[in-house]
């Protein structure tokens, strides 16, 4: 079969839910993917930074191997021998008491807001089915009915009400904005649910003192301060956690002060390092003893596969100095890519992001189509990213790769943006 057959393949017998670049890809090593004619490109997407660890990355498929061999699946009806384990090892990764072990990142999301309204009604006492909890504009938390009845895309919205009521959205980034809808009736406001940095609203970066004023307005309501780093987390941004801020390492280190602890933690995506789907809520006793058994899970939640892929892909993150090497080379990224933007005023209008998880934003309009054919032409030349919106790229690669590749993906997109300014006529 050609690439063509199975891209007419997928549209005759799937779901049109999804609008991919004409690629099909067969393999993956490191951090590139081979199409069916053998093409290599740069992967600068990384499964929307599930494939922080790197393609197919020896150590995790393994373990995974391993396991798979052993035992899959025991339901949590039963208990198994890699559950324990690795929730003693989680928890003491990221600092929290309790982990509620997941699949999908929208089920992390649901079980978060699930975990916070029961703690709002049989903790904080506010009254049944009043709880409220405050979210941001442009937010992307999944693809549940309750999440995206939050959600202020159109696209993601339009026609799947009626919504799940209980949410109040206000404007990302504006501590102002959130001091005013705290003081509204905070009696009746259970938790304020937010990413660290927008990923998908195109890597939307707030000031630095965002998420601390965060967490010091909650704790001053006696609110839950909910954090979703399912893409912004484990190592992405040049630290373990975006609310790290600029330390590398979740709150146990000797730098203890730069880190903001949420008090519900939402992980995901590169918690397996994109060979399974595993994620993660996690919270102190005085939060996660409100539910109790039979209140909440999942068939696939905790089972011995994700237990054992995710230990091996967090050992991943720390023994091969990831977080590290993202911060280092985010910088080198985004120095380059603004020598991209002043020497080509008339295409690019800016880069920015943090990390590993960078924007380059297109001088156009959002309906215009210029980032989806950068990014075709970006292919052509063998690297891989996705526009998030008319005129925004993301470039997020896995965080494995060598100065010498970010210099030569650098090098493509130089190449193809001077290629693109180039007048026609
Ligand atoms: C991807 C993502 C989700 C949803 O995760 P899925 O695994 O696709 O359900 C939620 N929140 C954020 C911030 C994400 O980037």
């Amino acid at each position: 079969m050609t690439a063509q057959d199975y891209i007419a393949q997928e549209d005759r017998h799937g779901a049109h839910n999804y609008h991919p670049l004409p690629v099909v890809l067969a393999e993956g090593r490191g951090v590139y993917v081979y199409d069916v004619d053998g093409k290599q490109y740069f992967d600068f997407l990384s499964a929307y930074s599930a494939v922080n660890q790197g393609h197919c990355h020896p150590r995790i498929v393994g373990v995974m191997q391993k396991q798979s061999s052993k035992l899959t699946l025991t339901s949590r009806a039963f208990h198994n021998d890699q559950l324990g384990p690795y929730e003693e090892f989680l928890t003491d990764y990221f600092s929290f008491e309790k982990v509620l072990p997941m699949n999908t990142g929208a089920e992390a999301v649901e079980t978060a807001i699930k975990l916070c309204r029961k703690w709002g009604y049989e903790v904080k006492g506010i009254p049944t089915d009043k709880a409220r909890i405050i979210v941001c504009g442009q937010n992307f938390h999944g693809r549940t009915t309750t999440i995206i009845s939050f959600s202020s895309d159109p696209n993601a919205k339009g026609n799947f009400g009626p919504y799940t009521p209980g949410f109040e959205s206000i404007p990302y980034g504006d501590v102002d904005a959130l001091r005013a809808a705290l003081a509204n009736d905070p009696a009746t406001i259970a938790g304020v649910l937010v990413e660290p940095i927008q990923g998908e609203a195109g890597v939307f970066v707030p000031q630095d003192d965002y998420i601390p004023s965060i967490a010091a307005a909650c704790r001053e309501h006696n609110v839950l301060f909910i954090a979703d780093e399912i893409q912004t987390g484990i190592g992405r941004t040049g630290a373990l956690l975006r609310i790290c801020g600029d330390c590398s390492c979740a709150g146990h280190c000797e730098r203890q002060s730069t880190y903001t602890r949420p008090d519900i933690l939402i992980l995901g995506k590169a918690l397996s390092g994109g060979t399974y789907p595993v994620s993660a809520v996690l919270a102190d006793d005085a939060i996660m003893h409100v539910i109790k058994p039979g209140q909440h899970g999942s068939t696939f939640g905790g089972n011995p596969v994700a237990c054992a892929v995710a230990r091996e892909a967090l050992e991943v993150v720390v023994d091969e100095k990831l977080t590290q090497n993202a911060r280092q080379l985010g910088h080198l990224f985004r120095e380059r890519m603004q020598e991209l933007v002043d020497r080509h005023p008339d295409t690019l209008r800016l880069v920015r992001g943090k990390g590993l998880l960078n924007a380059l934003v297109i001088n156009d309009s959002e309906d215009s189509d210029t980032a989806w054919n950068l990014c075709m032409a970006l292919a052509e030349r063998g690297l891989l990213a996705k526009p998030t919106h008319g005129n925004i790229i993301r470039f997020a690669p896995p965080l494995v790769i060598s100065e010498a590749e970010l210099r030569e993906a650098c090098d493509i997109i130089a190449a193809t943006v001077a290629n693109l300014s180039v007048p026609t006529a």
